[in-house]
């Protein structure tokens, strides 16, 4: 086994450990979630976080201009040799004044970190950095997933990068259309199956297992390391301090779960003094998050999670055949893969969940095209819960900020040109089911006869 890292079971009670090169991501002892764990002390960490900015000077050097593997010692799984890079992690932490008055947050204290300016337009892309790393240490030559569509367009874009082949599993029907476009363009095999999210994961595990396809889903904590990294660069963003809130959407729990790992592990290594309170949004229509901590008091308790209450919430949940329906559709997830290690966040970062509405994501989303960088439905999840959580008076109005705008605003456009064009939205059937009834910031475009003055009189109007 390694010394310098290796995967062991998140539940300490447990705590099984396996090697570093092990592609099973289950605990052989308890099957539950795998952690990549550290010996620190054989890892050339520096003394501050500062010091990672001296590698801004070497942009030529693929793992220097990376903004994943600029931070390798906080997530030295691999050796250098296998880190797979496509220039990830060029994101922006962006200090949002436009969107101040909405939020009612103090204009120097609204941040918005824009993950969709990675190179397949989502946040994903920190994530397949790393495994993809891991992927082509352990020699894998086929990788698979099951997606609501970014991780698809990720793991396809990063097949190439490593020289994989790649195959997706995509549900009919539910997938925005720039995601797969991407699948398809990017050269994946791409497996449309009469089905939801739930019926392709399923498939893709037995496929995998027959097959020995690598496993590109988030259960894959290797995908965790790299998105770490999001919240090395809001503290870059920063100036290397820590925001006093971190706020991101909540789908299959990722994100959160590896801000909160890394949050724990600079704090440990003395790289930060304090953590940032942490704030998950769900949508109102995939709120499993949000009822199991919210409603039925679920803790990390150190491990001891509580799985009878789960189990007892998944059966309730079968038997109101209660499914996920928002139109968010990379949070449209109802069984959440890495929920404990999403509450081991929230217990680290003093966390809390909330829903919001259709009409909060969808004006929100508005709101963050119209004052400057857009994104798609999911990542404005963020913004409406921040709105809410001033609402509630537990931000203050002078709190530093950061929401996470996970995805590009190109990623689902037919939502934006409905949105935008359609007078009764709510009357369309795929807003009907959702329950869309009004939305407040259209920006119509003006339809005008060939006609000089009449053109003239539109503009000015
Ligand atoms: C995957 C994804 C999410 C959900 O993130 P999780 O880590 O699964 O909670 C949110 N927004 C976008 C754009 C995504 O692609
Ligand atoms: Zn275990």
């Amino acid at each position: 086994m390694s010394e310098v890292a290796w995967q062991e079971c998140i539940n300490p009670a447990c705590g099984a450990k396996v090697d570093v090169e092990d592609q099973s991501f289950a605990c052989p002892k308890c099957g539950g979630l795998m952690d990549v764990k550290y010996e620190w002390k054989l890892i050339p960490v520096p003394k501050r976080m500062k010091e990672f900015a001296n590698r801004w000077g070497q942009r030529n050097e693929p793992l220097n201009f990376s903004g994943v593997w600029r931070f390798r010692e906080l997530l030295r799984f691999a050796p250098e040799k296998d880190m797979v890079t496509l220039g990830e992690g060029q994101t922006i932490l962006q200090n949002a004044r436009g969107l101040a008055d909405y939020v009612d947050v103090e204009p120097h204290n609204i941040f918005l970190q824009y993950e969709g300016l990675n190179p397949s337009g989502s946040f994903k892309d920190n994530g397949m950095a790393g495994a993809f790393t891991h992927a082509k240490m352990v020699g894998a030559k086929k990788v698979a997933c099951a997606s609501t569509g970014n991780t698809s367009a990720a793991v396809a874009l990063f097949a190439s990068a490593a020289q994989m082949k790649a195959v997706v599993f995509i549900g009919s029907g539910k997938i925005a259309f720039g995601k797969l476009a991407q699948a398809l363009d990017y050269g994946a095999k791409t497996i449309q199956i009469e089905g939801d999210f739930d019926v392709c994961m399923q498939r893709v595990q037995q496929v995998a297992g027959k097959l020995g396809l690598y496993m590109m889903n988030s259960i894959n904590p290797f995908r965790l390391e790299g998105q770490k990294t999001i919240m090395y660069r809001v503290m870059e963003g920063l100036n290397w301090q820590v925001p006093d809130w971190i706020i991101c959407p909540g789908g299959n729990l990722g994100n959160s779960s590896s801000f909160g790992k890394a949050f724990l592990e600079l704090r440990k290594l003395k790289l930060i003094d304090r953590v940032p309170r942490l704030a998950v949004i769900n949508a109102a229509g995939a709120d499993t998050l949000y009822r199991l901590v919210e409603k039925e008091g679920m803790k990390w308790n150190d491990g001891a999670c509580d799985p009878e209450l789960e189990q007892r919430f998944f059966e309730q949940m079968d038997a109101e055949k209660r499914g996920a329906k928002t139109l968010a559709s990379a949070i449209e997830i109802n069984r959440p893969v890495n929920l404990p290690k999403c509450l081991r966040a929230l217990a680290v970062c003093d966390g809390l969940v909330r829903t919001v509405s259709e009409e909060e994501i969808l004006d929100a989303k508005a709101m963050v095209g119209r004052t400057g960088l857009g994104c798609e439905p999911a990542s404005a999840a963020s913004v409406a819960g921040l709105r809410q959580l001033r609402g509630e008076g537990i931000i203050g109005k002078n709190e530093k900020v950061v929401c996470i705008l996970t995805g590009h605003a190109l990623k689902d456009p037919n939502v934006t040109v409905d949105y935008h064009k359609e007078e009764n939205l709510g009357a369309m059937e795929k807003y009907q089911r959702v329950g869309v009834k009004k939305v407040s910031f259209a920006n119509r475009p003006v339809l005008v006869a060939d006609d000089l003055e009449e053109i003239i009189k539109a503009v000015q109007e």
